[in-house]
């Protein structure tokens, strides 16, 4: 062989080699697994702890829309930790909303493919009624700096709220084991679809547009008034400035009016009563009752996203604290010894509410 001929098949050889080499990482499958990380990651034990206490999502329940029967609720978000974009939120502030979780990493290629699909759906469906959050696994040290991750976060463009799940605690409830994987809830909080991986968005868009379609028709009328805004926070000395004494030490203290003194325990107007602290709309008088107690009493509120409901252990007894989804005011305590149609008896204090009249 002549010497050109040699350097010509060499040239081939190579091209072989690279086409073969560049072919495979194209066509790799497209997701970034804690698995495969742990060959190629500086910081193996990290990716190790991310699938170790994992339950995997369960094969039969990725891809498929789950009706709302057969759907779990979705495990709370990690507590405690940096938002960006966002104040802290809680999935059971986020209730009526449908929410779409991303299991993500910035310098994951993969997740960064999905990007545009994800600023898309925020774009078109937030104003809807759609949260998209970013819980944000780190699979290097260097993923984990609040302020690295927040330049991330403007530099891609992304506007929805991104949480540093750091421990992998939202990581593991969700057992999550790959990156990206999307997870979509409904008004409910309940888990209706997984996706791992990119792609499937057109099944992404159509199960959004679906949960968000979901409870419009048989709440019409009702739930008009859904609060889907963003929270109010302020200081307890802005809120100390615009409340009364009784209004703050119920509404930021906890505290309970003396029975049968408050403004609305006897009182039969029509109309809406809404957060004495920030107006939000909560209960309507058609969903009023007496009940004999001294406050009071309403069935239901008038959207089940305006009220917040937490457990409440105070003075050894366990009840459920109903709170102004808004801002965060105590208003009163929710028992499941009231009337039909739902048995509920929301008890509120009358200095939480503020009443407006319709005719
Ligand atoms: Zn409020």
């Amino acid at each position: 062989m002549s010497r050109n001929t040699i350097i010509a098949l060499s040239v081939i050889i190579l091209a072989v080699v690279v086409f073969t080499v560049v072919g495979r990482t194209l066509t790799r499958d497209s997701t970034h697994s804690a698995a495969r990380a742990n060959f190629d990651s500086h910081d193996a034990s990290a990716a190790e702890g991310a699938t170790a206490a994992g339950a995997d999502v369960p094969a039969d329940t990725r891809d498929v829309f789950i009706s709302a029967k057969s759907a779990r609720p979705a495990p709370a978000l990690v507590k405690n930790v940096p938002w960006i974009n966002s104040d802290p939120l809680t999935l059971e502030g986020l209730r009526g909303r449908v929410v779409l979780v991303d299991f993500w990493t910035f310098s994951c290629y993969n997740c960064r493919n999905t990007l545009p699909t994800l600023k898309r759906f925020d774009a078109s469906y937030r104003e809807r009624g759609l949260t998209i959050i970013g819980v944000q696994t780190p699979e290097f040290d260097s993923e984990k700096q609040v302020e690295t991750v927040r330049g991330q976060v403007r530099t891609l463009g992304i506007k929805y709220p991104v949480v540093l799940d750091n421990d992998y605690v939202t990581w593991r409830a969700y057992g999550v084991q790959a990156w990206p994987t999307v997870v979509i809830l409904d008004k409910q909080g309940r888990i209706r679809y997984t996706h791992i991986g990119e792609g499937a968005y057109d099944m992404q868009e159509k199960i959004i547009k679906t949960l968000l379609a979901e409870g419009e028709k048989q709440s019409a009328g009702v739930s008009q008034d859904a609060y889907k805004g963003e929270k109010i926070v302020k200081t307890e000395a802005e809120w100390r400035a615009l409340l009364n004494a009784e209004q703050y030490r119920v509404m930021r203290d906890k505290g309970t009016e003396r029975a049968f003194t408050g403004a609305y325990n006897d009182h039969h107007e029509n109309g809406v009563y809404h957060c004495a602290a920030c107006d939000l709309v909560l209960f309507n008088s058609k969903a009023k009752f007496e009940s004999g107690t001294g406050w009071p009493s309403f069935f239901q509120p008038v959207a089940a996203a305006n009220v917040t409901e937490e457990v409440d252990s105070a003075y050894g007894m366990k009840r459920t604290e109903v709170l102004c989804s808004r801002c965060g005011a105590h208003l009163g305590h929710v028992f499941d010894d009231g009337p039909p149609p739902t048995g509920l008896r929301y008890c509120m204090n009358s200095v939480a509410l503020k009443f407006n009249r319709q005719s």
